[in-house]
């Protein structure tokens, strides 16, 4: 929820709240405002529980106004994406989870998150190949599968296209980065 809250993703917004224990007051995780330090920082799921702990709700980013219809059901598309990334995910399966159509999803999350939920989704695997490949000694093949592509030429593909690099190659170049 730190890293979420220092990268300011809208993303998560509704879903938890920062408390900043030094003004008492709490806020989105995008909010603009400068960032506390770490340990003045309390996290919440709810904005009863946070505002029952005696905070007050930030000016800036207003987390007590609740979000339009239209951005509910991009948060819920998001989650859903999140949750489905390791299967085969279409635009209409994520819009009858939502209850709207392909089309008016399409639009809407263009608007919200000024990308389409298929680049979305795809920025998501790329971020967790990336993560695996760093982190993990699991083969290509086995990331491949692991963040949601159907074959391993799609991976390498999109892979090449965001990173600029094979998997292969990316994996040589943080190792060699970190001896
Ligand atoms: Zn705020």
């Amino acid at each position: 929820m730190w890293n979420i809250f220092l990268k300011g993703n809208r993303t998560y917004d509704g879903l938890f709240y920062v408390a900043v224990k030094t003004t008492k007051i709490y806020c989105r995780p995008s909010c603009k405002s400068r960032k506390p330090k770490k340990q003045n920082v309390a996290f919440y799921l709810n904005r009863k529980e946070v505002e029952r702990a005696g905070y007050r709700a930030c000016k800036r980013c207003q987390p007590e106004v609740d979000r339009s219809p239209q951005e509910k059901i991009v948060q819920q598309a998001v989650l859903y994406l999140m949750n489905h990334m390791n299967e085969t995910v279409t635009l209409e399966k994520v819009a009858e989870h939502v209850g709207v159509s392909p089309f008016h999803l399409e639009r809407i999350f263009k608007q919200e998150m000024c990308t389409t939920p298929r680049t979305y989704l795809e920025k998501m695997r790329i971020e967790k190949a990336i993560h695996l490949l760093e982190h993990t000694s699991k083969t290509n093949l086995d990331i491949c599968y692991e963040v949601g592509f159907n074959s391993p030429s799609s991976f390498y593909k999109v892979f090449k296209k965001r990173v600029s690099l094979s998997p292969h190659a990316y994996r040589r170049m943080e190792i060699n980065r970190s001896e």
